[in-house]
């Protein structure tokens, strides 16, 4: 199952954080985003994002039975 996940894309026109699902395949290319004017105060101009996705960890101990 691909890892899907919410994040923000700030429009280089307009500054407006666009908030984005992406997945994992979006992390292989740049990505094609419309800046969002019907949810938000966009700009409804098209821009590419590139997408990281990054992990991260803790460590825990396993409790002894
Ligand atoms: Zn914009």
């Amino acid at each position: 199952m691909a890892l899907t996940v919410f994040t923000k894309a700030q429009c280089p026109y307009c500054g407006h954080e666009n908030l984005i699902m992406v997945t994992e395949d979006d992390a292989r290319r740049p990505t094609i985003i419309l800046c969002d004017n019907e949810r938000g105060p966009g700009c409804d101009r098209y821009f590419v994002a590139i997408i990281k996705i990054v992990a991260t960890a803790t460590g825990h101990a396993i409790a002894d039975e």
